[in-house]
């Protein structure tokens, strides 16, 4: 299995993942042309794509996917509360062919992908957990809070791709409006370096590999900032492979 970062951030948010059965990109909130030139970096040429996962409706997720579609017959798997509201909010692009609903599990060629209830103020937003050949890739993004009872399900991954979203003082010391910061913190907001460290402590298990931190805020934090922060409470920090993401450019490519 191999994956990278294409982009993530506020601006726009896509990871593309080959497995030995599927080609999947989860989210996609990035024009075509980047896709195609950051996957270049990689020597990527996208071909056969099989499925475009969404994790919720909001923009810097979803404002891709007609474009990637108009280019590619994958399907689409998202909750039918992210669509319903997608389909309101602008042409979703998806044709009804290639629509799928997702509940609980379901198989994409030989790789099985479990969804998680995340906690954000979109209509319904998921995680994602890949397995295949006994690799598991762990992606979770904008969620305000994550359940303890998750935690067995998200436990000793090969590899997570994570949330680590602000540092409280910058974000409080930011020019957002107070509603938006309550919005950030709260329940449904994001998820801070501290609340991804303190999760990310008590799921990393011993075949774990490494963790790309995803979604970091670009006006409220910094990868200086959360990897003090992720130092701190992580005690397998220095064991591990860590990587901050970018907005602008793709991750390393990980392979498994
Ligand atoms: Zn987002
Ligand atoms: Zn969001």
């Amino acid at each position: 299995m191999k994956f990278t970062v294409l982009a993530s951030g506020s601006k726009g948010n896509c990871t593309y993942y080959e497995t030995p059965t599927a080609k999947i990109m989860i989210d996609c909130g990035i024009s075509y042309r980047q896709v195609v030139q950051r996957l270049a970096t990689h020597e990527i040429v996208l071909t056969d794509l099989d499925a475009v996962l969404v994790t919720h409706e909001h923009a810097d997720h979803v404002n891709g996917i007609p474009s990637l579609l108009s280019k590619h017959d994958a399907q689409v798997y998202l909750s039918s509360k992210a669509y319903g509201k997608m389909h309101v909010n602008q042409k979703s692009g998806i044709d009804i062919n290639n629509l799928n609903f997702i509940s609980e599990e379901f198989m994409i060629g030989n790789c099985k992908i479990t969804t998680i209830k995340t906690s954000h103020d979109s209509a319904e937003s998921l995680g994602f957990v890949l397995e295949e050949d006994g690799v598991k890739i762990v992606h979770i993004t904008d969620t305000g809070y994550l359940p303890q009872k998750l935690y067995p399900t998200i436990e000793n991954a090969d590899y997570y791709l994570f949330e680590s979203n602000y540092d409280p003082e910058l974000l409080l010391e930011s020019r957002r409006p107070f509603f938006l910061k309550q919005r950030i913190m709260g329940n449904q907001g994001h998820l801070s370096n501290e609340q991804a460290a303190l999760i990310l402590k008590e799921v990393i298990g011993k075949k774990t590999r490494g963790v790309i931190f995803i979604h970091l805020s670009e006006e409220c934090n910094t990868a200086f900032d959360a990897k003090i922060k992720h130092k701190e409470i992580i005690e397998q920090f220095e064991s591990l492979e860590m990587e901050y993401s970018f907005q602008h450019k793709a991750s390393s490519l990980i392979i498994l």
